[in-house]
């Protein structure tokens, strides 16, 4: 409950956002590719994190950096193996680097990265299984948000001693996990928007941070394991978000 106390206090102080949102299949868009975001740790990060979402995703990307703040996820590649091209926008990339966690301080750059990054795979993953229906696309982006949650707690129990253990993250290595994940929370809400009426919309700050929160909810907190699981009840949940909290 802690998590979520947080993320209602900050909605009341009202904490900043920044405009950088993911552009679904648009082929309208026509990017500027770039061969670097400038910062090689950022490249590097990139290109090793790609292999682990292709494989946690089962899909083939192309990643791309372009100029602009927005990520984008398209259908199509240049490249027959391929299941889709992932566009991040520099300044996005460098904005989200920076980011320091705003209840702890810790630096969570680099995660919020990453999570940006498993919300785009996670977009891949829906155009490679027609199975899931989404009403509209704030269901979709909100589908979207679940997974990359799920995907970044796998991350932080993967990554942290003893998280195979019952309570794990009551310990003192789960404390500070928490705290970044608390943090990683409100920062995903920011991304969220008001534009209820627009195209572009992607849920507001609940909606975006009650739906990353998800994946913690039910692989951390509850121990439920099974992806699959998860996936089967995924929609179902993605609608039932939007419809409590993305009408404010
Ligand atoms: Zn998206």
């Amino acid at each position: 409950m802690k998590n979520i106390s947080i993320i209602i206090i900050s909605l009341i102080i009202g904490l900043p956002s920044v405009k950088s949102q993911c552009t679904l299949n648009n082929s309208e868009v026509n990017s500027t590719y770039i061969s670097t975001s400038g910062i090689s740790e950022i490249d590097n990060l990139i290109k090793s994190e790609k292999i682990k979402l292709e494989q946690f995703f089962n899909v083939k990307v192309e990643m791309k950096t372009c100029n602009g703040y927005n990520g984008l996820a398209r259908s199509s590649c240049a490249s027959y193996n391929c299941n889709g091209t992932i566009e991040l926008g520099k300044g996005l990339l460098l904005f989200e680097y920076k980011k320091k966690g705003p209840s702890s301080g810790y630096n969570i750059g680099k995660y919020m990265i990453i999570s940006i990054m498993a919300h785009e795979f996670a977009h891949i993953f829906q155009y490679s299984h027609p199975e899931f229906r989404f009403k509209n696309s704030v269901v979709q982006e909100v589908h979207a948000d679940m997974l990359a949650g799920w995907y970044m707690t796998k991350y932080f129990m993967d990554n942290t001693p003893g998280s195979d253990k019952y309570g794990w993250y009551y310990s003192s290595e789960g404390s500070k996990v928490r705290d970044i994940w608390t943090d990683m929370t409100i920062s995903f809400g920011w991304m969220g928007d008001k534009a209820y009426w627009s195209k572009q919309h992607h849920g507001n700050y609940s909606t975006r941070a009650l739906a990353f929160h998800e994946g913690w909810s039910f692989l951390a907190e509850r121990e439920i394991k099974d992806f699959s699981y998860y996936l089967d009840r995924s929609v179902q949940i993605a609608e039932s978000l939007i419809e409590r909290f993305d009408n404010e």
